[in-house]
């Protein structure tokens, strides 16, 4: 049986970046992927936007992660030259009745150390965004976006300079937990039985059956495992605005919002569609559904401008009607397993939070 320190399960963004972050403090790392290429699943099917923190409960992790990580991916994307724009966003409410939602945000997100929001009323948010229909807006200058493929190109380089270990294609089926460690047995290009000191499950929307495969983790400790698809729709022709705009939120999202790519490209997305697993088919239908939604701030939007883009799948741990999760990061504190540490239900804002969801780890593993 091989022996290694410490194995990281999933080379999404989060798995990489513990793995950047053990590396680096001297563990011997080996992450395991069970798909060709890092980045496959959530970390490569989302909006790719570098959240401010309005949007969480005070307290809450999500706040805490999502302001640290911000501040820190800034820092990351300048000092290792991955593509990122800091165009700010448009929080609209385009009717009266929403005023009170955006006012709760805002006090929210000063509570959550979000320190540079400022309101716009109608004739200014129309001086900054002539096309954008609106009563009243929040600004949120320190909002931007990035490449999420070339952020995880960085953590697994920065990862393998430190000395870890990728094995791609290769699946863990399970294992149980012994006296010294987790034993996990895999399947596919590195089909394998190793002896574990440390485990970090990073399995995105598989996390919570990772942990149920593993024989001696308490089943009480490990949520269920739910799943809200997001369509996104690409909009033909110029962008209609320079900033990501997006309306109150939705149960479930973040409300069928305007952003951008790297190379200008517009699109809107995602809407919330409760699946029974990972499942990316992208359903026509909804493209239909976008423009009455969209026309509230954007009445400009012509029959036939949009197009079926891409699809994301939601790793939630409550189901559809719930109030939204924090994240649950569970080390041995919780369910009484040396050196293992789930992570569940990492949903939105995981990406920008994934630099300080790694320290979280480190610091759980008291390195
Ligand atoms: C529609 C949508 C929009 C979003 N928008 C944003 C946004 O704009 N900004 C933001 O900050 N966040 C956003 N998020 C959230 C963000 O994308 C996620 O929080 C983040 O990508 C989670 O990364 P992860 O590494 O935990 O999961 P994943 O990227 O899913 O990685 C998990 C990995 O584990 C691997 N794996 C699973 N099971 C096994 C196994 N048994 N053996 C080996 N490998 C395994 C998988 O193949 C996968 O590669 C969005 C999410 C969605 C769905």
């Amino acid at each position: 049986m091989d022996r290694v320190d410490v194995t990281i399960v999933g080379a999404g963004v989060v798995g990489l970046a513990v793995a950047r972050v053990l590396a680096r403090s001297g563990r011997e790392v080996v992450v395991i992927e069970k798909e060709p290429g890092i980045g496959r699943h959530t970390s490569s099917r989302n909006s790719e936007v570098i959240h401010a923190g309005i949007y969480y409960r005070p307290g809450s992790r999500k706040a805490r992660l999502c302001v640290a990580g911000r501040h820190a991916l800034y820092r990351y994307c300048e000092d290792n030259e991955i593509s990122h724009r800091r165009l700010g966003k448009l929080l609209v409410a385009t009717r009266d009745e929403e005023i009170p939602i955006l006012e709760k945000l805002c006090a929210q997100a000063e509570q959550n150390g979000v320190d540079d929001l400022s309101w716009l009323d109608a004739a200014e948010l129309h001086a900054l965004e002539p096309t954008l229909a609106g009563v009243r807006a929040l600004h949120s200058p320190s909002t931007g976006i990035l490449s999420s493929d070339e952020l995880m190109r960085a953590l697994r380089r920065d990862a393998e300079t430190a000395g870890a270990q990728f094995a791609l294609g290769t699946t863990v089926l399970g294992g149980r937990v012994v006296e010294h460690g987790i034993v996990l047995s895999t399947g596919g290009n590195g089909a394998a039985t190793l002896l574990a000191a440390t485990v970090v499950n990073a399995a995105g929307p598989w996390a919570p059956s990772v942990a149920r495969s593993i024989q001696g983790v308490p089943a009480a400790t490990i949520p269920a495992a739910y799943f809200a698809k997001g369509h996104y729709a690409s909009l033909r022709g110029r962008a209609p605005f320079s900033r990501l705009v997006y309306p109150v939120p939705v149960p479930g999202g973040l409300g069928v919002h305007y952003t951008l790519d790297l190379g200008g490209q517009a699109r809107f997305g995602p809407d919330v569609t409760w699946v029974d697993g990972v499942d990316y088919s992208f359903d026509e239908s909804r493209v239909a559904a976008f423009y009455n939604t969209i026309r509230r701030y954007y009445p400009a939007l012509a029959d036939g401008d949009l197009s079926p883009g891409y699809t994301g799948v939601r790793p939630k741990i409550v189901p559809a009607g719930a109030p939204d999760a924090d994240f649950v990061i569970q080390g041995p504190a919780v369910h009484g397993v040396p050196g293992l540490v789930n992570l569940f239900g990492i949903e939105s804002p995981g990406l920008t939070a994934s630099l300080a969801l790694a320290d979280e780890v480190r610091l759980l593993l008291d390195l």
